[in-house]
């Protein structure tokens, strides 16, 4: 009997771009996941949200003009810790 295909919406082979990838063991302490597809292993990466320039730009002017944090990010959406930047909002590839 054949194994159904599992695909994740979350998480992506960098080799091949499957999304058929499989969680494998766990390696360093680091969950591995398995593309089905090219057999490549990866560990999945943390990538950092980038908010666009345009909106980066407005919220500076904002921030310059006296507005402050929680306001911007209300009329831009944006993460509160912006645009100080030492707090960034971290999304990972692939959930554990
Ligand atoms: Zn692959």
């Amino acid at each position: 009997m054949a194994r159904p295909r599992t695909y994740r919406h979350d998480c992506r082979c960098p080799h091949c771009g499957s999304s058929w990838v499989i969680k494998d063991g766990p390696a360093n302490g680091k969950q591995t996941f398995l593309c089905r597809e090219c057999a490549y292993r990866f560990t999945p990466r943390t990538t950092r949200h980038v908010h666009p320039e345009r909106v980066r730009q407005e919220a500076l002017r904002m921030y310059g003009g006296g507005t402050g944090m929680k306001a911007i990010s209300r009329v831009l959406g944006v993460s509160r810790d912006f645009p100080d930047g030492r707090r960034e909002t971290r999304i990972t590839g692939c959930a554990t």
